[in-house]
């Protein structure tokens, strides 16, 4: 254990991320990936893929090393990725971006969205409104920024929010209103109706939507729809995305924003005093996965869809209710009808009892939010078929 000091340690404490004396524990998924390591049990805790992504990426990156391309790039990103990715947008989304105005390359989805939240958060009196459980590191960059965190719950088992709950939420104080689609820990896809609600929300209270979208190719029925193509978005809305999850590469951190230039330039103002720029040998990789044949975007959904399938059918074989994921890397199953009232506990024992683990849905969530999620476990199908089948097996102890 250890105690934090100066700044970070307060603005922590305010936001109920350290212990009230100030000490920080190792979170639950370092916890639980130590706990893999000890009994060594299958770890569907953390998110991370267990294959290599496309070759031809892995190779640009190697080549670019070879060729010297090792030192600081450009400030707003190479050239070559900034072009990518307004390419990207075009194909995909029919978004039109002007690749040296309204695009910043950065340290993954993390940086972006804390250089964002940094960026727009003017001080105490503004609010940030999430919809809970939410990704963990939301909270720590709300604090970071030192908002409020306004937070709207997503309930099991389909994880859409209340529209009513989420008008309540939005005020005149509210500066941004951060989405996550597809969603990490619950493996939601917004409805039409609820991104409508977000972007009318938005104009009459002039909020600006900043959106996490690391999960965009990994949408299991039909297209994944940006926030931003919705009309009256693009002008207030930060697109956030990352080749880590769609590329199989979260060890690379090369993640990226778009919005308008005004916005972009304001972002750019503090990532550059972050991390200024990073993984110069990665830009051009990354470029070229963006640039790869629609078949290859469409296969790593319908690669995860089957995985997740499997898994989803062997929780519910061994016991557990589950909320049928729509996208992400992620299932999110109740343990209650096995008997646990408390999923902590639940994902401590789980596993020493079956060789499997996974993640309470209490991680996700703030303190007074925890009862929503209290039996909930997250479980990640990003791993490779014969694992998640052989986890489906140990799984299937709990039924004995
Ligand atoms: C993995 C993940 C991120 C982090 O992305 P990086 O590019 O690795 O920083 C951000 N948001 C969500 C929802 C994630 O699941």
């Amino acid at each position: 254990m250890h105690q934090i000091p100066g700044a970070w340690r307060r603005t922590a404490q305010g936001a109920g991320l350290v212990d009230a004396d100030g000490t920080i524990r190792p979170t639950i998924f370092a916890e639980m990936s130590a706990l893999a390591a000890e009994t060594g049990a299958i770890n569907l805790g953390q998110g991370f893929p267990d294959e290599d992504g496309p070759t031809v990426v892995l190779e640009t990156a190697r080549r670019a090393i070879a060729d010297g391309v090792n030192q600081y790039p450009p400030g707003r990103g190479t050239s070559d990725l900034l072009h990518a990715i307004a390419e990207h947008q075009q194909r995909f989304y029919d978004i039109a971006l002007d690749p040296h105005r309204d695009i910043l390359v950065t340290a993954g989805a993390t940086e972006a969205l804390a250089a964002t939240l940094l960026a727009l958060i003017d001080g105490p009196d503004d609010e940030i409104v999430v919809f809970e459980p939410f990704y963990d590191a939301y909270a720590a960059a709300a604090a970071l920024s030192g908002a409020r965190l306004v937070t709207v719950p997503s309930r099991w088992p389909d994880f859409q929010p209340d529209l009513d709950e989420l008008s309540h939420a939005v005020t005149d104080r509210t500066r941004v209103i951060l989405v996550n689609d597809p969603h990490n820990p619950t493996g939601a896809v917004f409805s039409a109706e609820v991104r409508t609600e977000i972007v009318r929300l938005a104009e009459h209270h002039d909020a600006i939507i900043v959106t996490d979208e690391v999960y965009e190719h990994l949408v299991f029925d039909g297209r994944h729809v940006p926030i931003a193509s919705e009309p009256g978005a693009w002008s207030r809305t930060v697109t956030i995305s990352s080749g880590g999850k769609t590329f199989a590469t979260t060890g690379w951190k090369i993640g990226w924003l778009s919005g308008p230039a005004p916005l972009v330039d304001a972002i750019l103002a503090v990532k550059q005093y972050l991390t200024y720029v990073n993984g110069a040998p990665f830009q051009p990789a990354i470029a070229t996965g963006l640039r790869m044949p629609d078949d290859f975007f469409a296969s790593i959904a319908g690669a995860l869809r089957d995985k997740s399938a499997i898994l989803g059918a062997g929780l519910r074989a061994a016991g557990f209710d589950v909320s049928t994921p729509s996208g992400s890397y992620f299932t999110v199953a109740d343990a209650a009808p096995l008997g646990a009232t408390d999923a902590d506990e639940f994902c401590r024992a789980l596993p020493r009892r079956t060789g499997v683990v996974g993640i309470p849905l209490t991680a996700f969530s703030t303190p007074e939010g925890r009862s929503e999620v209290a039996t909930l476990v997250r479980f990640a199908a990003c791993k490779r078929t014969d694992v998640i089948e052989q986890a489906v097996g140990r799984l299937a102890l709990l039924r004995s």
